[in-house]
């Protein structure tokens, strides 16, 4: 028999070191989370830069509120926010940060730097951060309204997330879909998206439209079939608008892009409802493009279910997938019983 292990308190600074890693699992989540805080901070424009899939480098820099001199000291921190302030106001938090973390763990896993300016200010200031705490005195220095983060050497201090990250192309797609994502559910508000260096990935106007969106990211081919889908459900509290591919366009792999409040969510089951109405209409295993943005009480949504927010559960769910399938069936059949008549007329 080997001797008994000596039990040991980790270390502060490596259970936060933990967390981070829970939360911030890809650079795709990082940057989820500051382009939250962008649009929290109302800007109008947001421009993302990356190299080497966000690993190397990953910089968002927005025209948005900008933090208060006074607050950079602790804002790194965890569990500091200026957007709650009681355990009640998370059951009516419109706002998509509400617990104070993603500065603190992207600072724990990486080199991370603040430029920012509010409208107020004289000058803009810089401050960087390591393990939730400033590196050194904040410095005033020259810079535009709004927020600029920087974030150099992602994970370099968790080894084991690095081995398992796959290609900085891979990371970099995922970073495609999130920018792409929250241009299209943000129409006016303009994104750019870049690597470092190079030309635009993704640039998108400020006072666009989710159709013409669409077609900036994905293609005319998708944009031209579109269709509007619109519900009230004042009973169950849900409140639906989308857009989504007529029979006529049909693919391989297909896109769902699914918003929860505001927030670009995953959930299985949505998903395959929307594949069982579409089969009827398209192909064997042909899939649409379907763009939901759900709002629903914020009291019946568990934002809380896995650290990265990105599976979300919600109450009534048999009952609100019910109506968004018949919603899209029947925007199917009216598209398809016009198709029918135009062919036969
Ligand atoms: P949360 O979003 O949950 O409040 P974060 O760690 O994401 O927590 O951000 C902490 C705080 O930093 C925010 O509450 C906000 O006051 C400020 N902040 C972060 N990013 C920005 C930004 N781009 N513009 C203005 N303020 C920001
Ligand atoms: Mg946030």
């Amino acid at each position: 028999m080997g001797e008994p292990g000596i039990i040991k308190k980790l270390s502060e600074e490596v259970v936060n070191r933990i967390a981070a890693g829970e939360i911030v699992q890809r650079p795709s989540n990082a940057l989820k989370e500051l382009i939250e805080n962008s649009l929290d901070a109302k800007a109008t424009n947001i421009v993302i830069t990356v190299k080497a899939g966000g690993l190397k480098y990953l910089q968002i820099q927005d025209n948005g509120s900008g933090i208060r001199s006074e607050d950079l000291e602790i804002v790194c921190e965890r569990f500091t926010t200026s957007k709650l302030r009681e355990y009640d106001d998370l059951k009516e938090i419109c706002t998509y940060g509400f617990r104070g973390e993603a500065l603190a763990s992207i600072s724990h896993i990486a080199h991370l730097t603040i430029l920012t300016k509010t409208g107020t200010a004289k000058c803009a200031y810089k401050a960087s951060y390591e393990n939730g705490k400033l590196k050194a005195p904040i410095k005033p220095c020259a810079g535009n309204n709004g927020t600029q983060i920087t974030v150099e050497d992602l994970f370099y201090n968790v080894i084991a997330r690095k081995k398992s990250l796959r290609s900085p192309n891979e990371e970099y797609t995922h970073i495609m879909e999130v920018v792409g994502g929250y241009s299209i559910h943000n129409s006016h508000v303009g994104f750019t998206l870049k690597k470092f260096g190079e030309n635009t990935d993704i640039k998108t106007p400020m006072n666009s439209s989710v159709i013409e969106n669409v077609r900036i990211i994905h293609g005319n081919a998708i944009a031209r079939e579109l269709m509007e889908i619109e519900l009230e459900e004042p009973t169950l509290k849900l409140s639906l608008k989308g857009c989504i591919t007529n029979v006529n366009y049909s693919h391989k792999k297909g896109t769902m892009l699914l918003f929860i409040n505001h927030r670009l969510v995953d959930s299985l089951s949505i998903r395959k409802a929307v594949d069982s109405v579409y089969a009827t209409y398209l192909p064997k295993n042909a899939h649409a493009f379907v763009y939901l943005s759900l709002e629903l009480d914020p009291r019946n949504v568990d934002v809380n279910v896995h650290p990265t927010k990105h599976e979300v559960q919600f109450l009534y769910e048999e009952q609100i997938i019910e109506k968004i399938k018949s919603c899209i069936e029947s925007k199917l059949l009216s598209c398809n019983s016009t198709r029918v008549m135009y062919t036969q007329a």
